[in-house]
């Protein structure tokens, strides 16, 4: 039997998230986005109320939360600020490979650290040649001693100025493609890295995101998270159980873009009446609850799938793709529904259209999940 309900402790969940929303993050949204700054003491009261690395289970000191779960808790905090929620929950993309990955003591040490404390970590792949390809990666490791050495460069990383550690993937040989790739996490204070400058984005400003330089980065042996020839394989599957949030994302996103263009239709007269009365206006306003919604069914199986043992990244796929790219168009339309209006800092809309943009980006592009998705048709 199909049952779309949430259960009662998923209610109390999604209720806290949105009230900790409305009150902590939707306020201060647009001047963290002006001055592209991320609120930590936000951050503190999120770990706080167990809204971060809910997805730990209990013997590492987390809620255990599902990933259907902790995807709930992103729709509701996107609705506020998806800068702030990118770097809010973005823990939990460097904590999965070592839940998928790690051996107990690295568990205990690392998922130990970002429960205790609220402590960030960052997860890097993406390099200045190219964060599609990742099998294209340059920075390289080689054994010394009782150490692997680091050297390259990674770029974009969330939450880079902000982590107490990093996982990080790198290759022995970059012509050795996937079969090279192996991971480590890597200590924020060790000698040889160093965090590059913020970026000074387009949208999401509020989240941290600058590049990390490895030089000579000396790793202990036991830091090594998977060994050559299996961290592509890692990398690949953190992907498939982290591409719901960003859906997840996409509807918060939307909702609020459905939420603010429709006051604002009841409000806004032209012709001498409400311009919610237009069915041009009204047709825009229903695409985007069907977006919303459908966006909603989408991640919510994805996330279902990944708490039920189905591990097909095709549906993971169709949630990001779908989700990003109709939060795009949403937040356009929202534009559009504010007229002028839309069109400047005095109202919400044009950091939304803003923000969603990297949801096309980000996690895989908009094209990169159709080929995750073609290919596994073909197969
Ligand atoms: C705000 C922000 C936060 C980020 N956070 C992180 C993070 O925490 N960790 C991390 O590792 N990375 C992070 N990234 C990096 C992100 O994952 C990459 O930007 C993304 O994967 C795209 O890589 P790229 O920018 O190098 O674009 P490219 O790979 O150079 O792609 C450029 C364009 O070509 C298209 N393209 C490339 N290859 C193909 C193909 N085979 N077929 C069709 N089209 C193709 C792409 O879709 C895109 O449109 C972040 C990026 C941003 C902007």
């Amino acid at each position: 039997m199909l049952d779309f309900s949430l259960t009662e402790e998923q209610k109390a969940l999604v209720e806290t998230a949105r009230r900790f929303t409305r009150e902590r993050i939707a306020p201060i949204a647009a001047e963290c986005d002006r001055d592209a700054r991320f609120p930590k003491d936000v951050f503190v009261a999120a770990h706080e109320l167990g809204l971060v690395n809910a997805t730990v289970s209990s013997e590492y000191g987390g809620a255990g939360l599902h990933e259907l779960d902790n995807a709930l808790v992103a729709e509701e905090l996107a609705w506020g600020c998806t800068g702030i929620q990118t770097s809010l929950l973005a823990n939990t993309l460097a904590l999965t490979p070592i839940v998928l990955a790690g051996n107990e003591a690295q568990k205990k040490k690392y998922l130990g650290m970002l429960t205790a404390d609220p402590v960030f970590a960052s997860y890097c792949t993406t390099e200045p040649s190219g964060g599609s390809d990742v099998a294209g990666m340059r920075t390289q490791f080689r054994a010394v001693g009782n150490d692997y050495v680091l050297n390259g460069e990674k770029c974009w990383i969330t939450n880079a100025s902000l982590a107490s550690f990093y996982v990080v993937f790198a290759t022995t040989d970059p012509q050795k493609r996937h079969k090279g790739i192996a991971a480590f996490i890597v200590d924020r204070d060790t000698p040889g890295l160093r965090v590059g400058k913020h970026e000074d984005k387009m949208g999401q400003r509020a989240s941290d995101t600058a590049a990390v330089h490895f030089e000579d980065v000396k790793v202990p042996k036991e830091n090594m998270l998977a060994p050559e020839g299996e961290g592509f394989k890692l990398a690949m599957e953190t992907f498939n159980q982290t591409r719901p949030d960003i859906a997840a994302m996409g509807t918060g996103l939307m909702q609020r873009c459905l939420d603010e263009s429709l006051a604002y239709a009841k409000e806004r007269k032209t012709f001498g009446v409400p311009i919610v009365e237009h069915q041009l206006v009204q047709a825009m306003l229903a695409e985007m609850a069907i977006s919303t919604e459908a966006t909603r069914l989408l991640y919510q199986k994805a996330a279902w799938n990944l708490d039920n043992g189905v591990r097909d990244p095709i549906v993971s796929s169709y949630a990001k793709a779908f989700g990003a790219d109709r939060a795009m168009q949403t937040a356009l339309d929202a534009v559009q529904v504010f007229g002028g209006n839309g069109y400047v800092k005095d109202y919400p809309v044009e950091k939304l259209m803003r923000d969603a943009k990297v949801l096309q980006i980000y996690e895989g592009t908009s094209q990169i999940q159709r080929l995750v998705i073609a290919r596994s048709l073909a197969r």
